[in-house]
């Protein structure tokens, strides 16, 4: 196969798109994805400040390559969550990755916080990847609304929105289906998010970082029960092998039709949101989640010494 662009030898396949690109032209491809997703989605503009989410794996490091090629003013925050044998890997992923592209770099250690997942795992009563998902979002938005930056992105891809539209949908769970989307709008002490890579599969986001070049961390955390939504995926992948495309016609699809609907259904008001006592994130309770488990964490140490 050759590829649609200089016809040199394809090295990438895309059924998709019904195209195939060589290993020159195919960054070509992922960046005009890349700012078509930007544009259409009103994500950001080149005057903005972004805060990208580094967890040390193929999506995100992409995503904050292509950003600072495509010359955005981009500063990753990685969480040292503090788990054995993985954290310290996927940090030194990130922080080799961005002293070769000389990109700025946050770390957050959630031991200095008083939230160490692993006694997370032992001493708190739910299911721990619920409790860690809570954190990471926490001092995501908690370190963005601090430091006055205008838009946190993540390496969300095609696949992992998609799945979760799936999901979603199976529950007909009209709130998160009308709060769904690439671009998610600053409100009450919620900095903007965005996801740059929806309009990519994870095939696709691979394959740039392969060619790139980049050093990934792919070891599975040693916490995780397996991927989230991967049943989801995996039907959705034998939908997409059989009709191609159709992965993004479902969730662009939803994003014209679907979504709208929803929110026209879905008016009434949240609870009331104010200040975390302690923190100042956003809450509807006089502390917010991630305070009140921390105060939890550290009752139940006390108790177990
Ligand atoms: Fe956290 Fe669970 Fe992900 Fe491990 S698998 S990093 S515990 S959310
Ligand atoms: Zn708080």
């Amino acid at each position: 196969m050759k590829c649609k662009r200089c016809k040199a030898k394809a090295v990438v396949s895309l059924p998709s798109h019904n195209t195939a690109f060589c290993k020159d032209c195919y960054p070509l491809f992922f960046t005009r994805q890349v700012e078509t997703a930007i544009r259409r989605q009103k994500m950001f503009t080149h005057e903005e400040r972004i805060l990208v989410a580094l967890s040390g794996g193929k999506d995100s490091l992409a995503l904050m390559l292509e950003l600072s090629l495509q010359g955005y003013d981009v500063t990753g925050l990685h969480i040292d969550l503090a788990i054995p044998r993985s954290s310290e890997k996927a940090r030194a992923k990130v922080e080799a990755f961005c002293e070769l592209h000389g990109l700025k770099l946050q770390v957050l250690e959630v031991a200095n916080e008083g939230l160490p997942i692993p006694a997370i795992k032992k001493h708190i009563n739910r299911p721990v990847c619920s409790v860690c998902g809570k954190i990471k979002r926490h001092y995501f938005n908690r370190i963005a609304r601090e430091g006055g930056y205008d838009a946190l992105a993540t390496g969300h891809n095609l696949d992992d929105e998609a799945a979760r539209l799936f999901a979603n949908t199976l529950r007909w769970d009209a709130g998160y289906l009308s709060d769904q989307g690439p671009t998610l709008p600053a409100e009450e002490g919620f900095v903007r998010k965005v996801k740059p890579l929806y309009r990519l599969s994870e095939f696709e986001t691979a394959n740039y970082a392969f060619l790139k070049g980049i050093e990934i961390h792919s070891d599975p955390c040693p916490y995780s029960g397996g991927a989230s939504f991967t049943n989801h995926k995996h039907l959705l992948g034998e939908l997409e092998y059989k009709s191609p495309g159709s992965k993004f016609s479902f969730y662009e699809g939803f994003l014209k039709k679907g979504r709208p609907a929803f929110a026209m259904l879905n008016k009434e008001e949240g609870d009331e949101v104010s200040p975390c006592g302690e923190c100042g994130s956003p809450t509807s309770l006089d502390l917010c989640g991630v305070c009140r488990i921390r105060t939890a964490l550290k009752e139940k140490m006390a108790e177990a010494e």
